[in-house]
Formats: C-alpha cells, sequence, structure tokens
C-alpha cells in the first residue's frame, strides 16, 4: 500500500479511536460519532473546495494545495498530467510553426479548401500567382476569387487528383498549372506553379528544330540529286561506286529523320479539339492502305489478314489517322520475317473505344524496352536497328497522333513470337454507319 492510503487509513482509525474514547469517557457515544464524523466530512469539504479552486486557475504549480493523504495524491496526478499536456501542447505548435513556416516558403501556390470552397489556408506565393491574400480572404469561396470555367470543372472533376493549365488571373504572360487533390473529410489541397519558363523553352526547342529540319531539307536534296546522278555513272571505279551508294542511302535516311521530324513538330503545334476532324470510312482506308502495301513492300511477301468491323467510322484527320497505320504496319513488316503473317484488326472494344490492333510474329521486344519506345530516336539493337532502315520517331509520330484525339497506344510484345500494337480512340470519336449498333 502506498504511503498516502496509509496515512488516510492512520487518519480514519485514529479517529474511530477518538470516538470511541470520548464516547467511553463521556457516556454521550452518539454525541461523540456525530461530533467525530462531522469534522471528518467538514475537513473533506474544505479540501474539496481547496482543490476545485486550484483546478479552476489551471492547476499551477505554485499554488498546489497543502494537503496530505489521497487528496495530496489526487493533486500530485492531476499536476503531473497537466503538465504532460502543456509538454505535448508546446512540442505540437512547434510543429505546426516548423511546418507552417516550410509550406510559406514553398516555390509553389499551396491553398487549402474547405468542402464549400471557402479558403482555410494559403500561403504568400498565392498572392504573387493568384491575388489571394493569405489574411484578408481566409473564409472567402475560392471561386468568387477567381472565375474560370476550367477551374469549375477541375473542382467538379469526380477524379481524386486532376491538372489543368490556366493564364494567371493577375497577369495575362503568366501561365499556371494547378494541381486538385481532394483528402482528408472533404478538404481540398490546390498547389499552382508558374510554368512560363519552361512552356517557353519548350516552344524555343520546338521552333529550333522545325527551322533546323526545314533549312537542312533544301541542301540535303541536292546532295542527294547529285548522288543520284553519280550512282548511275557506269566509268566509275566500283570502290568509288559502293562509296557513293552508301553516302546516298545515308542521305536518304537523313531526308526521312527531316521529314519525320518536320511532322512531329507540326503535331506538336496542333490544338484539336473534341470535334475536330472528318468522319472517315475506316474499313475503307484499311483496305486501300494494305492493297498499297502489297504493291510497295512486294518484296516482303507478307500475308495480310484482315478482319474490320465496317460500321465502325471514327471522326479524326484522315492524313494523321493514315500515317498512324503506315507507321505501324511498315514496323510490322520491317520487324518479322519476310512471307509472315500480318494481322489487322480494326474492332470496338469493350468499353466503347476503336481500336486498330496490329499483330506480327516477328522478333519481338523485351519487355523493358517497352516503356520506352515511343520516345524519339528510341531503337531497341542499335547495331541491328542500322542494318533495318528507320528513323527511330514512327512510334513517337503514332503517339502525339494518339495524344491529339485523346487516344492511347498499348503494346504487348514477346521476344522471339513477336508483337500486338493497338491504338485506342475514345468513344466520342467513335460513329457507326449502321444506326442499330449506337450507343
Ligand atoms: P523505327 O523507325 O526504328 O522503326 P519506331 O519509332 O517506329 O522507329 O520504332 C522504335 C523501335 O521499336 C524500333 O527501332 C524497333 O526496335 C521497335 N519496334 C517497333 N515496332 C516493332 C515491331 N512490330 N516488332 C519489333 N520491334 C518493333
Amino acid at each position: 500500500m502506498n504511503t498516502a492510503w496509509s496515512i488516510e487509513f492512520i487518519r480514519i482509525f485514529s479517529l474511530i479511536l477518538s470516538t470511541l474514547l470520548l464516547g467511553a469517557v463521556s457516556g454521550y457515544w452518539l454525541f461523540s460519532v456525530v461530533l467525530h464524523s462531522g469534522l471528518y466530512i467538514g475537513w473533506n469539504l474544505y479540501q474539496l473546495k481547496t482543490f476545485e479552486r486550484w483546478i479552476r486557475k489551471g492547476a499551477p504549480k505554485n499554488s498546489a494545495p497543502d494537503t496530505t493523504g489521497v487528496w495530496q495524491l489526487t493533486v500530485q496526478h492531476i499536476y503531473r498530467s497537466q503538465k504532460s499536456n502543456k509538454d505535448r501542447k508546446k512540442q505540437l505548435t512547434k510543429v505546426a510553426t516548423h511546418y507552417h513556416a516550410i509550406m510559406s516558403a514553398l516555390p509553389d501556390a499551396t491553398i487549402i479548401l474547405s468542402k464549400n470552397r471557402e479558403i482555410e489556408w494559403s500561403n504568400k506565393r498565392a498572392e504573387k500567382l493568384l491575388g489571394i491574400d493569405s489574411q484578408k480572404d481566409i473564409g472567402q469561396r475560392f471561386d468568387n476569387i477567381i472565375r474560370d470555367v476550367e477551374l469549375n470543372k477541375l473542382f467538379s472533376s469526380d477524379e481524386e487528383e486532376s491538372v489543368l493549365e490556366m493564364t494567371s488571373p493577375i497577369d495575362s504572360q503568366t501561365r499556371l498549372s494547378v494541381f486538385r487533390k481532394h483528402y482528408g473529410d472533404d478538404k481540398t489541397l490546390l498547389v499552382v506553379s508558374d510554368i512560363s519558363q519552361r512552356l517557353a523553352v519548350q516552344k524555343l526547342r520546338k521552333a529550333f528544330i522545325a527551322n533546323a529540319s526545314h533549312e537542312l531539307r533544301t541542301p540535303l536534296t541536292v546532295i542527294s540529286g547529285y548522288l543520284e546522278i553519280l550512282e548511275t555513272e557506269e566509268e566509275l571505279p566500283p570502290a568509288i561506286g559502293k562509296v557513293i551508294k552508301s553516302a546516298s542511302q545515308q542521305a536518304l535516311r537523313m531526308e526521312q529523320i527531316l521529314n519525320d521530324l518536320l511532322v512531329l513538330s507540326k503535331l506538336e503545334e496542333s490544338r484539336y479539339s473534341v470535334s475536330s476532324g472528318e468522319v472517315i470510312n475506316v474499313a475503307m482506308l484499311l483496305n486501300r492502305l494494305v492493297a498499297d502495301f502489297k504493291v510497295t513492300h512486294n518484296a516482303t511477301g507478307n500475308d495480310f489478314e484482315l478482319t474490320v468491323d465496317s460500321t465502325l467510322n471514327l471522326k479524326v484527320i484522315e492524313r494523321d489517322f493514315y500515317s498512324l497505320c503506315q507507321n505501324l504496319l511498315s514496323n510490322a513488316i520491317k520487324y518479322s520475317k519476310e512471307k509472315s503473317t500480318i494481322k489487322i484488326c480494326w474492332s470496338l472494344s469493350d468499353d466503347g473505344q476503336a481500336c486498330l490492333a496490329i499483330t506480327d510474329f516477328g522478333e519481338g521486344i523485351a519487355r523493358e524496352h517497352l516503356s520506352r519506345l515511343t520516345e524519339r530516336f528510341y531503337r531497341v539493337h542499335i547495331e541491328r536497328s542500322q542494318k533495318v532502315v528507320g528513323t527511330g520517331l514512327g512510334l513517337s509520330i503514332v503517339k502525339h497522333i494518339l495524344d491529339n484525339f485523346g487516344g492511347y497506344l498499348d503494346v504487348q510484345s514477346e521476344q522471339g513470337k513477336g508483337s500486338t500494337f493497338t491504338a485506342c480512340f475514345p468513344r466520342s470519336r467513335v460513329l457507326f454507319s449502321d444506326a442499330s449498333k449506337k450507343h
């Protein structure tokens, strides 16, 4: 038993002893019991009053009730728990101040919104990029301060995270990227970054590539022309003839690269909306493409297996779609054996997208290369690729075309067995010539 409880029991024992003694000496037993009980209750009431006053003042250490027994033990417990609460509060305040300082120092504007899009917190950068005052605008609705249709769409999106690009409401020269994420109990986090510089560098890079490709094309055509003339010269020694043939092949390759780079820079410039394009009859286009390939790639003798849903049409720009099919089909021929089968399938997927799948039974691609295939100039086997004519830009062009139309490219491949490249287009671009199939 601890000391506090021992003191309490000694106190009660002494009171009982004193009650018995007074009762026995005076003969007034009832008086003795009432007197001692009164004393005990009175003392406890006094302790309770002092204790309550101390708690009311916030339980300060310097005015803790001077008491003994269980009361002293209780005072000690309260004091200790009060102290540990204060320590924890101090620690939390320190963490919160530290966190606040970090958030304020972030190079991006950070804003926290409540369920009703009211501003709960924002940092200094939000003032610079969006004109939101981190003090005065607390509690204001974000969409009342910044009125932007696109931004409203960003808020109404059901996705947990979404990103949008917009012009700064306070500076028309500044382009912003807005990242939105829902978290916790209906809270929204907005992170806004200034991307003007990045966009300017990107624009400069694109313009440089387009200009350089354009400027190089003319002299290269002249060189190719001269090489072609020299190639037909019969009096040249065989060794020189070989060199000229090789130079001519390299010039042709350079021309292809420049052409592809120009196609890419045009695709990067394009701004396609959901409604852009014309309705094309894909079945007809694929039949024409295969017929052309049978003539132009006569030497490879491939067998083309065409499965098309002839009711399935697409709203796209025909030239771009044709270039996409051409790239995928020529790859299937290039990277598979002569006379092998190539399957072309145009169909509707289960989720309503229109997909073009081109399957070959060629060399296939190792898994580690799959994610990099659409990078510019990425070729799987550099040494072997130099023998197979190509620019390393074909799949980059395919990806750009699909991005522009809101589609995507899926690649399934197994080394030594073959590959399937599937280009899918969104439902919004799908149309049916047979009305009964409308979704
Ligand atoms: P390239 O002009 O070299 O064909 P692409 O961008 O079209 O450039 O393709 C990039 C690389 O992807 C190719 O170099 C090749 O290694 C690989 N590749 C593309 N299509 C196929 C295919 N059907 N089978 C195997 N490898 C392929």
